[in-house]
């Protein structure tokens, strides 16, 4: 699987899925048939993520060829995309907490084992390994992944997080960082995420068989709440003449910049 930076190559991809494979997605998207073969999913993610391809002209494509009632998963699906990045605009203090709980998280060997896939679990290995190396994993195995880590080898989610962000070419801060906590079971409270091993064999096409997992673990305890805080939407015109780009905006033409001021972009330095 490669992902090319560019929006034309982006909308080409787009435009094969739905021509070719989008009619599979309602009954074989939970499946992961491996690296070579993920014509059971869209690979879209990245494109979106660096806005490439937005979500709503995806949707529109995909609606354009078929009626919603074939396609509505992989509708749902981008939309809670689209759910958890509002969730974190109106909630900016989770990210901030979560970076600020990852300075107090020690890097033990029991990490450095699970980062470098040297732990018992073979699947969890191999996933390790996938993911430095095609900087991709499939949804339902993150999952997995996340829960292993979590409740299994009892790794915080915040360096898992950490982890996926580091080497996902879709790394986003909400989808990302949200999805770690409702597999903890912290976003929606008192309902983790456990994987079991009936589970991976069945979707992994009977790959692993037989992996010893903790299936019983108790929900992630965080007691922090969250106050749902709406950002201001400044009305006056002179604030509201700016526009701020960031480096994630691959594409910026979605944006009318005749229409501001003035045009700025904010790109992070490692
Ligand atoms: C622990 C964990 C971490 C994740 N981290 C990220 C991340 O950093 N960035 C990211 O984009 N997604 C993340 N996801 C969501 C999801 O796994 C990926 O979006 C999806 O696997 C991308 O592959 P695809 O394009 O083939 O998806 P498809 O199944 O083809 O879905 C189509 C599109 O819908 C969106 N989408 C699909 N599933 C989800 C979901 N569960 N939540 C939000 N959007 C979804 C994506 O934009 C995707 O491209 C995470 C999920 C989990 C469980």
């Amino acid at each position: 699987m490669q992902f090319v930076t560019s929006r034309s190559e982006a909308l080409v991809k787009l435009n094969k899925y739905i021509e070719n494979d989008i009619s599979n997605y309602n009954s074989k998207r939970n499946f992961d048939f491996g690296v070579n073969n993920r014509s059971n999913v869209s690979c879209l993610s990245p494109y979106i993520t660096h806005r490439l391809i937005n979500e709503y002209e995806t949707a529109k494509l995909v609606l354009k060829k078929y009626p919603f009632q074939k396609v509505d998963k992989f509708i749902q699906e981008i939309f809670w995309r689209v759910y958890w990045k509002g969730w974190l605009e109106l909630r900016p203090k989770v990210w901030t907490d979560f970076i600020e709980d990852l300075k107090n998280i020690k890097e033990d060997e029991k990490y450095l084992k699970a980062v470098k896939g040297e732990t018992e679990i073979e699947c969890f290995n191999d996933w390790v390994n996938e993911l430095k190396n095609f900087n991709y994993l499939h949804n339902h195995t993150r999952m997995l992944f996340a829960s292993i880590w979590i409740f299994t080898l009892r790794l915080p989610w915040q360096k898992g997080a950490e982890f996926f962000m580091k080497h996902l070419f879709d790394g986003d801060a909400a989808s990302n960082t949200l999805s770690w906590r409702w597999v903890a079971g912290i976003q929606t409270k008192g309902k983790n995420y456990l994987a079991q091993s009936w589970n991976i064999s069945k979707f992994t096409n009977n790959k692993y068989k037989n992996v010893k997992l903790n299936e019983t673990a108790l929900p992630i305890i965080d007691k922090r709440e969250y106050k749902f805080s709406p950002f201001q939407i400044n009305k006056s015109e002179e604030i509201n003449e700016q526009l701020i780009v960031f480096e994630n905006e691959m594409h910026i033409d979605f944006f009318d910049l005749k229409k501001y001021k003035k045009n700025l972009l904010c790109f992070i330095r490692k």
